[in-house]
């Protein structure tokens, strides 16, 4: 069966649509505590991630990307700010932020990574594997 779900920045500027079925699934929601993600999110990000050829994007005009790092660029809308992508150049794959997702999403938290950048007020205790790097693949 083929789930579509749909989102998009505060705005509304940029909407996306990604399709699921049991040959790709939507991953699991990773929550990332590195520093990247912290600083720009403000707290740490909650993704989800899907196969590039599931995602349909409009309004890709007002997305703007800015590489952290020469392996990855972050994905957030131009005018209002909302991140909404993570890419790996060499991953046919994106990371969608969780909470850019219109309504319920059906998912759940599958894990913590980069815990050992978390920051300092707050704990992680939702009894979901914690890695203190990137951890499995
Ligand atoms: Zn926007
Ligand atoms: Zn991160």
């Amino acid at each position: 069966m083929v789930t579509t779900r749909v989102g998009g920045c505060l705005c509304g500027a940029v909407r996306y649509s990604v399709v699921s079925d049991e040959a790709r699934p939507m991953r699991g929601i990773f929550a990332c505590h590195c520093v990247e993600c912290r600083r720009q999110s403000g707290h740490y990000v909650a993704a989800t991630a899907a196969s590039d050829d599931a995602l349909t994007v409009t309004g890709g005009d007002n997305l703007t990307w800015f590489a952290a790092s020469p392996e990855a660029k972050r994905g957030f809308c131009r005018i209002c700010g909302s991140l909404l992508f993570w890419k790996a150049d060499a991953r046919s794959s994106t990371s969608i932020m969780a909470g850019s997702l219109d309504g319920a999403t059906g998912l759940m938290i599958d894990r913590h990574i980069f815990a050992a950048e978390k920051g300092d007020y707050y704990t992680i205790d939702d009894n979901r594997p914690v890695y203190e790097d990137a951890g499995p693949s």
